[in-house]
């Protein structure tokens, strides 16, 4: 009939963008290819960014930062099997650190699939992502693709927040059903991720632990820099009087520069109190796992912890006041309690926090102003010390060994969320997926301090940095190697196995898509490449010789290098 004929219908491919759309997703970071490119193009179409990237891997990180940053899911989309694996490290990764991700990959027909009679891209990608991330889904119908959606932004943001996968066979794609009944299928998430308050009795232990310590400290971690919570964790900081330390993502939640950091005071913060409140940090390797000589004298500390998954508690210590609950409520409920009666903590304990403070940062200073050629680390980090202070608002994504464990250090940070890096797990390869989408989803200048060898995980990424003209500014450490870039084959044939080309010209592959490359070769060279690029906002990639002899194996955890006992004769 002539009803039927005007019949409007609406397909998987509509269904799918008009959910992410009605869920507020605006950007979707992915690699285009079978069964997924019209889907890009028609997100693109229906107004949602879509970044292209050149691999899945640096895509997937790029969503599980724009997850960090916005509390929000990121979203990474790829094509079915070795696209799918490739985002799945981006996924597992993102779930190791609490970012919620939402990997959504196409994938071949069930049929075959299921049967093994070798389809294109076979893969049972489901079964493959379930034990890698927090929450896995499948959709086979048109009408449950707004069901699956909601389903995987709940997973992702609420509680723990996490990586979720979401596959999408080619076959539902081309699906087509009554566009107002599709219309109705679709689910907008409400509240997401809900507050979770702690209990009162949970309050007043915590409440009566700090009140009985005679050394406190407040460890910062990225839990509490991903809450949101930054005006009410500056104002518990401020009145509780309590010095505080920064983990690597939180650093910035309150300025290093402030007066209660106990940041360059690390060792003797850890090692000398007596009641530690962790606020959205794991008692993970970071931390020593809570005990040994990094902590002191056995039994010395007591531990509170904040944290919104309640079996992170006695993870690795007994922890004597459990706080589960989210950052913002918790935070809330312990600044009630520091009222009048509340006592800042001992004067010594402040005093011998601040005197060892003083002493590190006498004894650093001089070393962030050598101007030698070719340069070692502190005195580059020197210059991007004084670049970021200038630039308190510019994102600062770090990775490498040494490159990484130093800029960790020295480059003092501001506000929260400024400083993306390499996370639980210390994996290399986030520099220019984190970078983009720190670009992408703030619009603010961004500056990625990177080792040689961890930039070479991600360097084809430049080209994607180029074609969306993103304020991005890539420092390359190049000292020629991993580590260090002085290794040689102790039988002479090939090169040393963690050394790369000699005198490379990382700059140069800048200038391969259009953007600006600067060599540089002094601190100085670097202070002014690095201020007019960010000034310029243009894409710009520095190659900062580094002298090879610098730096340590495994930069700061050499330690966990294991090491043969054996003299070979
Ligand atoms: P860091 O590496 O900085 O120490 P971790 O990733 O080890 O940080 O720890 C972050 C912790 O924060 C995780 O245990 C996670 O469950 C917790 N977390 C994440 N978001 C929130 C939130 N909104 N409220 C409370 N805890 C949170
Ligand atoms: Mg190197």
């Amino acid at each position: 009939t002539e009803a039927d004929a005007q019949q409007e219908l609406t397909d998987g491919f509509h269904l799918v963008i008009d959910a992410l759309k009605l869920n507020g997703i605006e950007t979707i970071y992915g690699v285009p290819g079978i069964p997924i490119t019209d889907l890009g193009r028609m997100a693109q179409a229906e107004g949602i960014r879509v970044v292209s990237f050149r691999h899945e891997q640096n895509a997937g990180n790029a969503a599980a930062i724009a997850g960090f940053l916005t509390k929000k899911p990121g979203v990474c989309l790829t094509v079915s099997a070795p696209g799918f694996l490739n985002g799945l490290t981006a996924l597992a990764n993102a779930t190791t650190n609490c970012f919620p991700m939402i990997l959504i990959s196409g994938s071949s027909e069930r049929e075959i699939v299921d049967l093994q009679q070798g389809d294109y891209e076979e893969m049972d990608q489901l079964a493959i992502a379930k034990p890698l991330c927090k929450a896995a889904f499948r959709v086979l119908h048109a009408a449950d693709i707004g069901i699956g959606v909601a389903r995987a932004i709940r997973a992702a943001v609420s509680g723990r927040p996490g990586g979720v996968y979401l596959d999408l066979p080619a076959k539902l794609f081309s699906q087509v059903m009554d566009a107002a009944a599709g219309e109705k299928s679709l689910v907008k998430v409400i509240d997401p991720a809900p507050a979770q308050i702690p209990g009162p009795a949970a309050v007043d232990r915590a409440i009566n632990l700090l009140k009985g310590a005679k050394r406190p400290l407040i460890i910062l971690g990225k839990g509490a820099a991903y809450a949101q919570a930054d005006e009410e964790i500056r104002a518990f900081v401020e009145k509780s009087g309590i010095p505080f330390l920064p983990m690597s993502m939180a650093k910035g939640l309150l300025p290093d520069t402030h007066p209660q950091s106990a940041g360059a005071a690390r060792s003797t913060a850890l090692k000398d109190s007596d009641v530690v409140i962790l606020l959205g940090a794991r008692l993970n390797w970071l931390l020593s796992h809570g005990k040994g000589k990094t902590w002191g004298e056995p039994g010395s500390k007591q531990f509170i912890q904040v944290d919104i998954e309640p079996k992170e508690m006695d993870s690795n210590v007994e922890i004597a006041a459990p706080l589960v609950g989210d950052i913002g409520s918790v935070v809330s409920a312990l600044l009630d309690r520091i009222d009048g009666s509340w006592q800042a903590p001992p004067a010594d304990w402040i005093e011998s926090i601040r005197s060892k403070k003083e002493a590190n940062i006498a004894k650093m200073a001089p070393k962030l102003l050598k101007n030698s050629s070719p340069m070692d680390f502190h005195g580059a980090l020197g210059s991007l010390k004084k670049v970021i202070a200038e630039r308190p608002d510019a994102i600062l994504v770090n990775e490498g060994a040494n490159t990484l464990d130093l800029a960790r250090g020295i480059i003092d940070m501001y506000q929260p969320r400024k400083r993306l890096d390499v996370g639980t797990w210390g994996v290399m390869g986030i520099g220019m997926g984190f970078a983009i989408a720190a670009a992408v989803e703030t619009g603010k200048p961004v500056l990625a301090v990177e080792g040689d060898s961890a930039f070479g995980f991600s360097g084809m990424e430049v080209e994607t940095i180029c074609r969306y003209d993103l304020p991005v500014t890539i420092v390359i450490f190049n000292n020629n190697g991993i580590y260090r870039g002085t290794d040689t084959d102790p039988t002479g044939r090939d090169p040393g196995t963690t050394v790369f080309v000699k005198d490379s010209r990382y700059d140069k592959m800048m200038e391969a898509f259009g953007g600006v490359g600067v060599n540089v070769t002094t601190p100085d060279e670097l202070y002014r490449a690095v201020s007019a690029a960010m000034d310029s906002g243009k894409p710009t990639l520095i190659n900062a010789v580094i002298d090879p002899a610098a730096g340590s194996e495994s930069g700061n955890i050499g330690s966990l290098n294991p090491q043969s006992v054996v003299v070979r004769k």
